[in-house]
């Protein structure tokens, strides 16, 4: 079993619903949701000119290797409708793998440690409230330590 840390999110239509219903089908495809961060409110980031986002943080214990599961994930994005067309545009969910275990993968389909995982106050304070301790296994510090040494400024509330 792995364990890999996701960030769910969207910015369009019933963002709270449309949160749990992809938790709901991340459990029935990819595993057990052991731990969920509460949720965040943060600013659109890159596109301003677009409803703030809704973010939350999940631990999942899976059975599922790295590309098995971006697969998995990435199938739940378009089962959901997700809108692609625009970069950093509005979307009704986006499904991103954080980090799983200490792995390190770079190729053209992914990167873990999500490489801007270090630069986004949005996934490390939801990360941070689940899991403070993990280490990133290229930047050789945990998880709060990114979240203190974060340059990013926007503004990310607790609902
Ligand atoms: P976006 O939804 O705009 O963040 O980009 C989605 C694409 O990023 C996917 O098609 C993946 O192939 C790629 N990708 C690379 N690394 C990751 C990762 N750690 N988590 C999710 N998607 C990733």
């Amino acid at each position: 079993m792995n364990t890999a840390y996701l960030l769910i999110g969207g910015n369009l239509g019933d963002r709270a619903a449309y949160l749990q219903q992809a938790l709901r089908q991340i459990e029935a495809l990819c595993g057990s949701i052991s731990c969920a961060s509460s949720i965040y409110e943060t600013a659109a980031w890159g596109n301003t000119n677009q409803p703030s986002f809704y973010n939350q943080a999940v631990k999942l214990i899976t059975p599922l290797a790295p590309e098995a599961l971006l697969e998995q994930l990435l199938a739940i994005e378009l089962e959901m409708g997700r809108v692609r067309e625009e970069k950093y545009g509005p979307r009704t969910i986006d499904l991103d793998i954080l980090m799983i275990d200490d792995k390190v993968e770079d190729t053209q389909k992914l990167t873990i440690p999500h490489p801007q995982l270090h630069n986004r106050r949005f996934a490390l304070l939801p990360l941070a409230e689940i899991a403070p301790s993990p280490h990133h296994p290229i930047l050789d510090k945990t998880v709060s330590e990114l979240l203190v040494n974060c340059p990013d400024t926007l503004d990310v509330q607790k609902k």
